[in-house]
Parts: C-alpha cells; structure tokens; sequence
C-alpha cells in the first residue's frame, strides 16, 4: 500500500485505503488516462462496478501503470439482475476477465434488490477459493444489513452506502461497527448537491487551514473513519482530494458539520418503489 494513505483494518484483517478513487460516470472513452492519472496521483485503491461500463478500461490503466499487484486495492460490484449461484459466480469471472485481474481485493451486492442471497452464497464460496480478499455489500440500510448477517457465514467486510455532510449515517456507522462492517461513503462530495462546494461552514473551516470544501470534506469522513473514493476527472481536483492528512478538525469544527446532517439522501433513495422498480429494470451487458 502507498505509505502516505492511511489504512483501515476489515474484519477479516485485510487493510483497506482510507481514501480511494471512484469511476461512476466517467464515460468508457475517458476512463484508461482516467484511472492513469489517479493512480500517478497516488491514488492506489479504485472502486467501479459492471453497472459504469467500465472495468475493461480500469483493467487497461491498471496493467499499464506497472504498478505491483499487492500495492492496490481494486473493488468491483455485482449488479442485481443475476439470480443463482451459477450465474453469480459467472458474473465474477466475467468482471476479473474485464478487469484483467486474478483475484479482487472487494467485491460487493451493488444493490440490497432482487436474488441477493444466492449472490452472497456464491461470493462466501469464491472468498473460500481466496478470489476475492473481502466482499461485503452496498446500499444496504441497517434491516436488510442484519438480516443478511444473521443468516450467512461471512459478515460482510464492508458496507459502501451514500455517506456526505448533508446524510452522516452517525448511528448506522455505530451500529456497523457493532457488527464488524466498515463503512464506505459513496458520493462523499455529495455529487456537489445542496451548493456543497460552496457551503458556508464548510468553507469558513476550510479557509482556517488553507484547505477547500472537498478537502474539508473528505478530511472529515476519513477523521470519523469512513472510506471514501470521491471521483474526479480532473487531475488537479485528484491531488486535492488526497491531500488531507496533513491538518486535523478540531471536536468544534466536527460538531459545525455534524449540525449539517438532514439525515435523509439527496441522491436515491432505495425505499422509492419507482427507484426499486428502476435499479430491477436496468440491465447490465
Ligand atoms: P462524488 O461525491 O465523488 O462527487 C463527484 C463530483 O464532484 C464530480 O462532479 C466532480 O467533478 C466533482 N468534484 C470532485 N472533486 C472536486 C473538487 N475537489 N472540487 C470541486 N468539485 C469536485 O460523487 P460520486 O457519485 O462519483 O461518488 C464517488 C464514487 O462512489 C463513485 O465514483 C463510485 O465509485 C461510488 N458510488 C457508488 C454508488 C453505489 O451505489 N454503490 C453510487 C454512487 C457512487 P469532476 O469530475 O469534473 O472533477
């Protein structure tokens, strides 16, 4: 692992980056110098999906940045439409195919939707083979976290989940915690919703370390002990993003963005019946 990125101990002792990198809507085209750029900015772990398109190109910039295997921590998800073990299993081998990988470091359910169980038992079976270092889940909320806990082997490592100042998830984060799941913030930057970038407290904090909202930002997830993977396609916003491990928020300043919280999402919402019935419609070639 990079030295300069703080790790995060999973519950089966693998270590994952505190901070890493998402490629959810890059476009295909752009994401080979994409994920090129991010990792000659330092980033080293790199969280797609067979849902963005593109895990070929990620596989691409993996294999030509000549970077050692073990130095990275690549994350990849099952899309929902799979039903049974075999067809769970052979989504994996299709997605370490595009990724030109022979093993992941995680794997997760992209969704709490559809034929999940048969997902899980397939991927506790593939963890067993030692293809996958840690698998866990995303978008679960706390029921359907525990209910799949209660009935499996393996408690899933981590739970990647929407996760920014406007939807803290305090008390979920305490409750995985409880149980041995990491959290994993996706949309740490919020996409930008709610004017973010230019929220007053956060940028009345920022100007007090010379830092900038997204640093703040991420600065503070990462000081709760939250994974973050902001994306960005641009390679100045990509060293900001990783530079913030040099200052520390003091307990006030987290107390002034802990009062942000609205406690709902401001991207999907996985009780809508409409996204339900959208995220089950969607297709995955
Ligand atoms: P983010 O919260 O990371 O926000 C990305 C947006 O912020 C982009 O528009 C980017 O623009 C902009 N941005 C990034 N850095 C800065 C900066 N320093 N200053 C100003 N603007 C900035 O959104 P994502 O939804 O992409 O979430 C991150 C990752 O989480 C995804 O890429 C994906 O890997 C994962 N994810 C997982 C989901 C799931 O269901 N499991 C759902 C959604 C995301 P630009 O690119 O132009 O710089």
């Amino acid at each position: 692992m990079s030295s300069s990125i703080p790790t995060v101990t999973l519950n089966n002792g693998v270590q994952m980056p505190l901070l890493g990198f998402g490629v959810f809507q890059v476009p295909g085209e752009q994401t080979e110098q994409v994920v090129t750029d991010a990792l000659a900015a330092g980033y080293r772990a790199i969280d797609t999906a067979s849902a963005y398109g593109n895990e070929e190109a990620v596989g691409r910039a993996i294999a030509k940045s000549g970077i050692p295997r073990e130095e990275l921590f690549i994350t990849t998800k099952m899309w929902i439409q799979h039903t049974g073990e075999d067809t769970a299993k052979r989504e994996f081998d299709k997605s370490l195919g595009l990724l030109g990988l022979d093993y992941l470091d995680l794997y997760l359910i992209h969704q709490p939707l559809g034929d999940y169980y048969s997902s899980w038992h397939a991927m506790q079976k593939l963890h067993g083979e030692g293809l996958i270092k840690a698998i866990g889940v995303s978008n679960f909320y706390p029921d359907r976290l525990i209910d799949l806990i209660t009935h499996n082997d393996i408690v899933p490592a981590v739970n990647q989940i929407e996760t920014h100042p406007f939807f803290q998830r305090a008390d979920y984060q305490q409750l995985m915690r409880a149980h041995g799941v990491q959290i994993e913030s996706w949309g740490p930057l919020a996409e930008g919703k709610n004017h973010l970038f230019t929220n007053p407290v956060l940028a009345e904090i920022g100007a007090g370390y010379g830092k900038s909202v997204a640093q703040v930002v991420l600065r503070w997830l990462t000081q709760r002990q939250v994974v973050a993977i902001p994306k960005s396609v641009r390679p100045e916003r990509m060293a900001e993003n990783l530079n913030v491990f040099d200052f520390q928020l003091t307990g006030d300043e987290m107390a002034r963005i802990a009062a942000l919280d609205t406690g709902t999402t401001v991207l999907f919402d996985h009780h809508d019946p409409e996204m339900v019935k959208w995220l089950g419609g969607r297709r995955v070639d």
